[in-house]
C-alpha cells in the first residue's frame, strides 16, 4: 500500500534531484576567480605536473590544478589515505610528565577539496572505504579524512586505451563517488553538484550563477562519447560462483606470475589497494608510529617473526594480488570487483602483465582443468 510518508519521500527526492541536477556554465574568467575563492575557506588539493608525470598536491601559492588529458599516474589516494600517516606520539622518558601515553598527532581540521580527479578514482575512494568502515569498527584516520574532503571530479573525454572503467563498475562520467561533477565544453566547464557539499562548494566558489538548463543535455551527449570511446572490457559474471579453492589451485597462476619481479608498481599505483604496515620511528626515548603503504607483492609483507613466510615464492604473491580483488573482495563485499578499471596496473608494470588477461581466465576457470599446488 502506497503510504503518505512514502509521498513526502518521493516529494523530497524529487526535490534534491532537482537541485543537484542543475547544470552551472563556468567561463574561464569565472573558473580563475573561484579557484581563488576557494583557497580562502577551503585546503586545495589536485593534478600537478612533476617531471615527466602527474600527482595530487596541495594546491599552495598560486598552483592551479593541472587536469591532463589522461589520468594522472598516481591516485588521489594518498590525499585521502596518505602513504606515510602519522597516528601518535609518545614518550618512554619518565622524566616526562606525559610518558608512557599516547598522544594524537595534530590534525589540521580546514576542509578540504581536492579538484580535478577522475571519476574512476572517486569510485575506488569507496571500494577503499569498504575496507576502513565497517559494521563494527572504523578508521578515525580515514572517517575524519574523508568527512573533510569534497570530491571534486573532472570528466574524462580521453580514455586511455588500457582502461576498462565501464565494465568495472565505473565510467568516464560516472559521479556516484562525487560531490561535484566538472565537465569541458567549447572552452568553458560545465558543473553539475551530486551532493550537498558539492553544493555548497559550487556557492562557495561563485560557480552557481550561470545555470542552464539546455546544458544537462550535453553533458548526457558528452558522456554517451566517453563512455563508446572505452574500447578496453572485461567480464567479471562467474566470479562470485566459482569455488575458492579452485580458483586458488588453478593451473595458470605459474603462467600468469612468470615475469613478474615483484616491484610492487602495481599495488602502490593502485587506487584500490589499502595495505599498509605499521611501524614506529624511534629517536632515543621518543617516537611516533607511522602508517605506511604496503605492498602484498613484497616477500616482508608476510614474513612471520618466525622466519616462516606463507607467501615465499612469488607465484604466491601474484595469486594473492589476484584472488583478493577478484575473488576474496567480490565474496566479501558482494559488490563487484576490486577494480575500478583505471589501466594504471597495465600501463606501468614494467614486465606487462595485465589484470584484464588475468580476469579473463579467472571468470572462465574450467573446473575440469589440471589443478596445480603452489
Ligand atoms: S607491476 Fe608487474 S612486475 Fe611489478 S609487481 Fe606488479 S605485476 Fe609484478
Ligand atoms: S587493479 Fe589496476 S586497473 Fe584496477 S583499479 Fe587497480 S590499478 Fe586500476
Amino acid at each position: 500500500m502506497y503510504k503518505k510518508q512514502d509521498f513526502h519521500r518521493s516529494l523530497w527526492l524529487f526535490t534534491v534531484v532537482e537541485v543537484y541536477m542543475k547544470v552551472f556554465k563556468i567561463e574561464k574568467a569565472g573558473w580563475e576567480k573561484g579557484i581563488c575563492r576557494l583557497a580562502e575557506s577551503y585546503a586545495l588539493f589536485g593534478p600537478v605536473r612533476e617531471q615527466d608525470f602527474h600527482l595530487f598536491k596541495p594546491l599552495k601559492n598560486g598552483r592551479r590544478p593541472d587536469i591532463p588529458a589522461q589520468n594522472t599516474r598516481m591516485s588521489v589516494k594518498d590525499v585521502l589515505y596518505p602513504q606515510s600517516q602519522p597516528m601518535f606520539d609518545y614518550s618512554l622518558d619518565k622524566t616526562d610528565e606525559d610518558h608512557h601515553q599516547l598522544k594524537d598527532v595534530p590534525w589540521d581540521e580546514t576542509p578540504r577539496a581536492v579538484i580535478g580527479l577522475r571519476p574512476c578514482d572517486a569510485d575506488a575512494m569507496t571500494l577503499v572505504g569498504r575496507n576502513f568502515v565497517a559494521e563494527d569498527i572504523e578508521d578515525p584516520y580515514w572517517v575524519r579524512s574523508l568527512a573533510a574532503t569534497t570530491l571534486v571530479g573532472y570528466a574524462c573525454d580521453n580514455p586511455c586505451p588500457v582502461c576498462f572503467c565501464t565494465s568495472a563498475g565505473s565510467g568516464p562520467y560516472h559521479d556516484a563517488s562525487l560531490d561535484l561533477l566538472l565537465a569541458d565544453s567549447d572552452g568553458a566547464i560545465l558543473a553539475q553538484a551530486v551532493t550537498a557539499k558539492g553544493k555548497k562548494l559550487l556557492a562557495a566558489a561563485g560557480w552557481d550563477a550561470a545555470e542552464d538548463d539546455s546544458l544537462a543535455e550535453t553533458i548526457a551527449a558528452r558522456k554517451k562519447a566517453a563512455e563508446a570511446k572505452v574500447r578496453a572490457h572485461v567480464t567479471t559474471d562467474k566470479l562470485a560462483g566459482h569455488d575458492t579453492i579452485a580458483l586458488y589451485n588453478a593451473g595458470f597462476w605459474e603462467d600468469v606470475a612468470f615475469s613478474c619481479i615483484n616491484c610492487g608498481t602495481c599495488t602502490f599505483l593502485c587506487p584500490t589497494c589499502w595495505c599498509f604496515d605499521i611501524q614506529d620511528e624511534t629517536h632515543g626515548a621518543k617516537g611516533r608510529r607511522m602508517r605506511n603503504w604496503d605492498s602484498c607483492m613484497f616477500p616482508l609483507f608476510t614474513l612471520h617473526g618466525s622466519g616462516h613466510n606463507p607467501r615465499g615464492r612469488k607465484v604466491q604473491r601474484v595469486r594473492q594480488r589476484f584472488m583478493h580483488k577478484l575473488k576474496y573482495y567480490v565474496d566479501t563485499y558482494e559488490n563487484g570487483i576490486q577494480c575500478v578499471g583505471c589501466g594504471r596496473c597495465v600501463m606501468h608494470c614494467p614486465v606487462n602483465i595485465d589484470i584484464r588477461r588475468v580476469i579473463g581466465l579467472m571468470n572462465e576457470l574450467d573446473p575440469d582443468a589440471e589443478a596445480c599446488d603452489i
